[in-house]
């Protein structure tokens, strides 16, 4: 508490004006210019910011005596018109009223001292009320800090003299060792009726370490308490510390000796933390002083004293300073247990391993981060024979190679280094695994996995010896070197499996030779021969080759025309979609000039369905076979269900296209009069029924129908109502039902797969299977007797048709690239 000395008189007042005086000048000379830069050009600026003076103002270090949080209340404090930026008159006005906090250069040397020493013992809320100002200018030195300097003397003396006297003796005074059991100055317990005892011996100390730190912490602590306080409190204190101490020890072990001043030295701390207590945070100086203290004490050898001073202190930093300290004096366990106790687990973890002390590494691991200490204490367990904890530790030190090999060799547990080998791609986890399975004969496993490690060389040659080159060729899929593909094209070859030669020689771009293997194939793997042919003509760009499959595919190298289809392909492959789209129609045409219109529909719908995917035009000629070709099977279908009106309009629009069924118009002229008849389409049915009586037609119809035809025709009943009409989905207009372009609009419109009628906007639905588009309800309704899509001929279940919003993506089949 400030004495009651203090009593400025005009002198001092004077100096102080002087002082302020200074202050300015050196504040415009080095803080003024500050505001020069920060106004950047500007010299409207207001300030500068808060946040920028804070850094300016830690930067100069003139701050350094304020803790974190009181730098920024005090900054706010002097920020007078609370607009978060400082003048220079409001920086000026901080350093005027708080020089005494601050660290500043124009504090003559002495003051400094002063301001160091009473700062360290004056709590700083203390300073709120009353400046540090006030405490220093209190003391004049009158009376000089003479009790703790006659004490430490007096220690000193008696501890001199004792060393001298023991000199030569089995107690002569070393470091840590040596003290006079039979000075009458030493607390014996034997002798404790000498009551002086309790007190004298703080003068005895053991060694001369013992020694110095207690005189260290005397002096540091000491001094400035007894510049603030008085020196007849300090001796209270003291000596009642140096009595406690005795008396304490005198019940907690009362055989043995005590010496050494520590008891006073604790009391200093206890009356320093008694008056710090107040405000927590503000304890910086003290805890300055007992770090300092802490450290000291370790470098002078009293490991004991500073490790507890170290683990009572709050905070990380001064135990992790004091166990570097000690890790650096090979104190293992002090310096890990001080690491642990400051949170810094990898550190701790690190010495425990030096000193090897594999139980505490083993309960700090949670908390450890640091692969290296993992990896250190896997191996230790490793060398234990602890294969479980040792993988997990390599585990938890990522060494997935580690993890992987304890697995294989010791714990049997192929299935975990299996899985790890898959989710790291380690090339050695897998080799090791490779090796695993080898040894099990295992060669497809062992294949595998020396692929996966990049040894296609030995993957290679184990499939050779071990028949297992299709199992290779199927691991090294599409993204092996061309000498890869090279040899196992060669293998195949040698063994005289001309299909999978030719896809080896085919993935290393040899097309010549890939193209001599698939044409060599046996008819069983025909079609796929064929067709990776002529995806090896399409990549070789080659003329000769070219030639040399066409000559292939029509027959002229075996004799064996091979199917149309793959014509049309090889077209394709060779983007020549011109040829291909003319082969299709061709193939067609003569499948239905056979009258094969089952297979002329399949031929057509199937290029139809390649070029819609390749996004090719689809020709219209092309898409409108494919319509009639579609319409006459319906007819059928229709007519086998008894729907005769569906019949009748669907075999209407075959016989208007009736030169394309050239082997069959008079039955399909027959089938049409009789369906007509039977839907009460009188007019059609009559114009039908006369067509058949052209001399060409008339001697071949079937004599169970001849006279009823000729009756109609005989005698003619041309009353027919309209066909009923559904609005055009474009444009509204309403259109005959079968009409399938549009009389207003002119638009192409697209039909129903089921009905062979037009679209309508609503009630859309299409083949989960083909994608051609359908009605609805109709779709849904001939499901009830059929299972098969009449367009593609898959099955076709009635919950898998969606309905569909947009008929747009119809409407134009034949558009696309030309
Ligand atoms: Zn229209
Ligand atoms: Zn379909």
């Amino acid at each position: 508490m400030p004495s009651k000395n203090y009593n400025p008189n005009s002198a001092d007042s004077k100096r102080k004006e002087e002082e302020i005086r200074e202050l300015k000048i050196y504040l415009s000379q080095t803080v003024k210019p500050w505001f020069e830069e920060g106004r950047d050009g500007d010299p409207e600026a207001q300030g500068i910011p808060l946040r920028d003076i804070r850094q300016r103002l830690d930067a100069s270090g003139v701050m350094e005596r304020i803790s974190h949080g009181g730098r920024q209340r005090m900054l706010e404090q002097y920020d007078a018109n609370k607009d978060g930026m400082y003048t220079y008159p409001e920086l000026e006005q901080l350093f005027l009223s708080e020089r005494p906090r601050l660290n500043l250069n124009k504090l003559t040397r002495w003051q400094q001292l002063k301001l160091g020493l009473v700062s360290t013992v004056v709590p700083e809320n203390a300073t709120e009320e009353k400046s540090l100002e006030s405490y220093i200018e209190a003391y004049n030195c009158k009376p000089p800090p003479l009790f703790i300097i006659f004490i430490s003397v007096l220690e000193t003396i008696i501890f001199i003299v004792y060393a001298v006297e023991l000199k030569g003796t089995k107690y002569e005074v070393t470091a840590a060792s040596g003290f006079p059991a039979y000075s009458p100055l030493i607390y014996n317990p034997a002798r404790r009726y000498e009551v002086w005892r309790f007190v004298t011996y703080m003068c005895i100390h053991v060694g001369y370490t013992h020694l110095i730190s207690n005189l260290v912490f005397q002096l540091v602590l000491g001094i400035p308490m007894e510049m603030v306080h008085e020196w007849w409190r300090m001796m209270i204190v003291y000596f009642l510390g140096v009595f406690a101490g005795s008396l304490a020890h005198s019940v907690t072990d009362p055989s043995s000796f005590l010496a050494g001043a520590s008891g006073g030295v604790y009391a200093l701390i206890g009356a320093q933390v008694g008056a710090i207590i107040m405000d927590v945070h503000q304890t910086w100086g003290y805890q300055e002083v007992c770090g300092w203290g802490a450290r000291m004490s370790i470098r002078l050898g009293d490991i004991r004293r500073g490790v507890g001073m170290a683990v009572q202190m709050p905070g990380r930093a001064l135990k992790k300073d004091c166990a570097q300290l000690l890790e650096n004096m090979k104190q293992w366990s002090e310096a890990a247990m001080l690491y642990e106790k400051g949170g810094y687990y990898d550190k701790a973890a690190a010495v425990y391993i030096r000193s090897k002390n594999w139980a505490k590494v083993g309960e700090l691991l949670p908390q450890v981060t640091s692969p290296k200490i993992h990896a250190q204490y896997a191996k230790a367990k490793e060398a234990d024979g602890r294969y479980k904890e040792a993988a997990q530790a390599y585990e938890n030190a990522k060494d997935w190679d580690s993890v992987i090999r304890i697995n294989l060799d010791h714990l049997q547990n192929p299935e975990d280094a299996v899985r790890i080998v898959r989710e790291t791609q380690s090339v050695e986890g897998a080799k090791m695994v490779a090796k695993f399975f080898l040894k099990l004969n295992d060669y497809a496993s062992a294949i595998q996995f020396l692929v996966m490690s990049k040894c296609n060389d030995e993957a290679f040659q184990l499939a050779q010896q071990h028949d297992q080159m299709e199992v290779y060729a199927e691991i090294i899929g599409s993204d092996a070197t061309a000498e890869d593909y090279q040899s196992i094209a060669l293998y195949f070859e040698n063994e005289k499996n001309h299909f999978l030669a030719g896809k080896f020689f085919f993935l290393c771009a040899q097309y010549g030779r890939a193209l001599k293997h698939f044409l060599r194939c046996s008819n069983s793997d025909d079609s796929k021969a064929i067709g990776m042919a002529i995806e090896t003509v399409g990549q070789a760009n080659d003329d000769a080759l070219t030639h040399q499959l066409f000559d292939y595919l029509l027959g002229e190298t075996d004799g064996v025309p091979k199917a149309s289809k793959y014509l049309f392909r090889l077209y394709m492959a060779l983007k020549q979609f011109r040829e291909a789209a003319r082969t299709a129609i061709i193939i067609a045409r003569e499948e239905q000039n056979a009258g094969n219109y089952r297979d002329a529909h399949d031929v057509l719908f199937s290029m139809y369905q390649e070029l819609k995917q390749q996004k090719i035009k689809i020709p219209s000629e092309m898409a409108h076979n494919l319509m009639i070709l579609h319409s006459y099977i319906l007819a059928k279908v229709h007519v086998k269900r008894g729907d005769h009106l569906k019949g009748a309009r669907m075999l209407i629009r075959v016989a208007n296209n009736i030169s394309k069924f050239p082997s069959h118009i008079v039955q399909i002229l027959t089938s049409t009069v009789i369906e007509c008849h039977k839907a009460g389409l009188k007019n059609s049915c009559f114009s039908y029924a006369a067509m058949l009586m052209r001399p060409e037609y008339r001697n071949q119809i079937d004599v169970k129908y001849k006279k009823k035809i000729e009756q109609i025709v005989r005698k003619p009943d041309k009353t027919e109502e309209d066909e009923p009409t559904t609005p055009c989905p474009q444009c509204g207009y309403a259109q005959a039902e079968t009409e399938l372009v549009c009389p207003n609009c002119k638009n192409n419109i697209p039909y129903c797969i089921i009905t062979g009628r037009h679209m309508t906007k609503d009630n859309v639905t299409a083949c989960p299977r083909c994608d051609f588009p359908a009605l609805k309800d109709e779709f849904l309704s001939v499901l009830e007797t059929e299972e098969n899509c009449p367009m593609c001929s898959e099955m076709v279940k009635s919950e898998e048709l969606k309905d569909v919003m947009d008929l747009n993506k119809y409407m134009n089949p034949d558009e696309g690239e030309d």
